[in-house]
């Protein structure tokens, strides 16, 4: 896992196994198998083997080439942090542990001459069942999978990508031939313990005499990674990646990371560079972000708060494992790296750090996050974010355009939950529309901005994509009328726009439902048969199609196309439809209206026909063939077999001399 935004889910839990249950116990559980116990001598060094898949991983570690390798330093200083934290956190209401006036602080020493790199800290330290269970095992059984395929690639695997992927104490395998943990648990009754393994396919486990709270880890570097036995090389990197660790890091004797808290720093104060390192490290993310915001308040809640919009949204953003990117801090001290409820669930993709000095420091996790003064928070930063998507939506078009493509999605699905917003983010939302180029978006406003004159309603359609859209005929009235029609083409679409009825008092109104207010351009090439005609087609078509639609009717949006099916007086749109299918696959939708195109020469064919040869098949067959067409263009045809055996029909009865 991401030792930094890592997974605290277990942060009070670990916490109290850590505490109450440091006596070496359920070796069965740790997932390591016992190779040998040599019982009768002490201090005994007992060999536990590495379970099969951690044996794969390792393989993998050790023997791939990597960009970044350095990062394994970050991830050891940030386990380090983890540990120092952890023991703070407790130290808070007792100090009966081991050591309690150790500095909390991590050190680097390093050893040129032997190639060896360790890193100290008085953290909590792990007892013999940490070693096992959390040492000797991967996290997430997910990890194995992930690896496997980005090595798939050719070339170095980046190990910045590793890095997230909860493996941070075995990259220190890219850089070492073997690792040794020297430990004590911070539990009064704790023994002094070392793990050491060369990470091939076991590992050892004895008692030593240290008397020290915290762990000490040892790399044996590797004969070509004698770079990292450098001091210029690991400040080099620690200013990189770890600059705003919460505790003093030194190499050597020399304090190597000074930044202070950066939100504490007015905004003159504190420079792009800073930022986005800054960003960099609360989010592990590469790049720069697309944004921040920066947030003062006092008054009746009191909190400084930095954040940041990244500039592309993480794979697992819709999981429902994805980790919230906000630390929590009280009074510049680390509570919690995943804090959420300080943010709607739309806002997820934010990370950055919140400070406050309204919350007791001991109170659980649980309670903290369903606190007022939580509630309090995220109503002004919620507000404040909303603001500045506003000034980039104004301002800076770009970076908008870059946060609808990357987080439009989520944000649009913040609509059907966060209603005390939702005037402010219906402004924010956007979509494709039929009179721009596939991928540009506009606003509601823009549509309005632009409707003709005597235009009354907002018109839209649901589709799966941009082009089923431009596909669909019943547009067709609307393009020659020079008509925009918003074009809603991403799946959270169906669901926010039944809650969007209206804006600025117009309807929203699909193109597809029957009841639109058009009038057709009287078109002076194409002649409408009569009213006799019309209304014994119309009655040929309501005959042959009995009960299969709620009504056939005379079509005034269709332009090139034959038929199509609207939506009638109960129904919903086809696309919405298609989404309760695949939601309940007994889903029945409601009967449809088809409309055809009298102006169309297939339509007048028939009524010809009709005319001279009043019983013909070919008649009731085009008619079946029609609605089927128009059925497949909508997505509810059920018998393509039928449709294709009349199609081969008609097509013998047209080449017939
Ligand atoms: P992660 O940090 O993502 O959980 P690691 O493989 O880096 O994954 O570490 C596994 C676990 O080992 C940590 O969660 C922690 O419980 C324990 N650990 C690692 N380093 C230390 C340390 N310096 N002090 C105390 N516990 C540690």
């Amino acid at each position: 896992m991401e030792p930094i935004v890592r997974p605290l889910i277990a942060f009070y839990t670990d916490f109290n196994t850590d505490m109450s249950d440091s006596k070496p116990t359920a070796k069965d559980k740790s997932g390591s198998k016992k190779v040998s116990t040599p019982e009768a001598q002490a201090p005994a060094v007992e060999t536990f083997e590495f379970r099969a898949e951690m044996k794969q991983l390792l393989h993998l570690i050790i023997h791939s080439l990597y960009t970044h390798e350095e990062i394994f330093l970050r991830e050891l200083i940030s386990n380090g942090s983890d540990a120092l934290n952890k023991i703070r956190f407790r130290m808070l209401t007792e100090r009966n542990v081991v050591d309690p006036d150790a500095a909390q602080q991590i050190t680097i020493q390093l050893d040129k001459d032997a190639n060896t790199l360790s890193i100290t800290d008085a953290g909590v330290g792990m007892s013999r069942e940490d070693l096992l269970k959390r040492i000797g095992t991967v996290a997430s059984s997910g990890t194995l999978d992930f690896v496997t395929e980005m090595k798939k690639g050719d070339g170095p695997m980046d190990a910045q990508l590793i890095g997230q992927f909860g493996v941070g104490f075995y990259s220190a395998f890219m850089v070492a031939d073997t690792i040794t943990i020297d430990t004590r648990h911070a539990e009064l009754d704790s023994v002094g313990l070392r793990w050491k393994s060369d990470g091939s396919g076991s590992f050892t486990i004895e008692e030593t005499d240290r008397t020290e709270r915290g762990t000490t880890i040892t790399l044996a570097l590797k004969e070509d990674k004698k770079e990292f036995a450098e001091t210029w090389r690991i400040q080099q990197i620690i200013k990189k990646y770890s600059n705003f660790v919460d505790f003093p890091i030194f190499v050597g004797e020399e304090e190597v990371n000074t930044v202070d808290a950066l939100w504490h720093k007015s905004k003159s104060n504190i420079t792009d560079e800073q930022l986005n390192e800054f960003y960099k490290f609360v989010s592990n993310d590469w790049e720069e972000p697309l944004g921040h915001l920066q947030v003062n308040v006092e008054g009746r809640v009191s909190f400084k708060s930095l954040l940041f919009v990244p500039k592309k949204a993480p794979k697992s953003l819709y999981h429902d494992d994805f980790q919230f990117g906000i630390h929590l801090y009280s009074s510049k001290v680390f509570i919690q790296d995943d804090a959420k409820n300080l943010l709607p669930e739309w806002a997820r993709f934010i990370k950055g750090v919140v400070d406050t000095e309204d919350l007791p420091l001991n109170v659980s996790r649980e309670v903290t996050q369903n606190s007022p003064v939580f509630a309090k928070i995220r109503q002004i930063l919620t507000g404040k974010i909303l603001t500045m998507l506003k000034e980039w939506s104004v301002e800076e078009s770009d970076r908008f355009a870059t946060f609808s493509k990357e987080f439009g999605m989520l944000f649009k699905s913040g609509l059907s939950s966060d209603f005390e917003n939702r005037d402010a983010m219906i402004e924010l939302i956007r979509f494709e529309s039929s009179v721009k180029e596939a991928g540009k978006l506009i606003s509601l406003e823009q549509y309005v901005d632009r409707m003709k004159e005597g235009q009354k309603e907002i018109y839209f359609v649901l589709a799966e994509s941009r082009k089923a859209a431009d596909m669909n005929p019943n547009l067709e009235y609307f393009a020659a009328n020079d008509l925009e029609v918003l074009l809603m083409t991403e799946p959270v679409d169906s669901f926010i726009v039944p809650g969007i009825p209206k804006y600025k008092d117009l309807e929203l109104k699909s193109v597809e439902t029957a009841d639109l207010d058009i009038k057709k351009k009287s078109s002076k090439d194409k002649k409408a048969p009569s009213k006799k005609d019309t209304k014994s087609i119309l009655e040929r078509f309501k005959s042959v199609l009995g009960d299969k639609v709620e009504d056939v009717k005379a079509s005034e949006r269709l332009v090139d196309s034959a038929a199509t099916l609207v939506v009638g007086k109960s129904g919903m749109d086809s696309q919405m439809e298609r989404m309760m299918k695949m939601m309940d696959e007994n889903f029945e939708g409601a009967k449809k209206v088809l409309e055809i195109n009298l102006e169309h020469p297939l339509i007048a064919n028939l009524i010809a026909l009709q005319a001279s040869a009043d019983n013909d098949v070919l008649i009731d067959s085009t008619i079946l063939q029609l609605l089927e067409g128009a059925q497949l263009a909508d997505g509810s045809l059920t018998s393509p077999r039928e449709f294709v055996r009349r199609m081969t029909e008609l097509m013998i009865a047209a080449t017939k001399n």
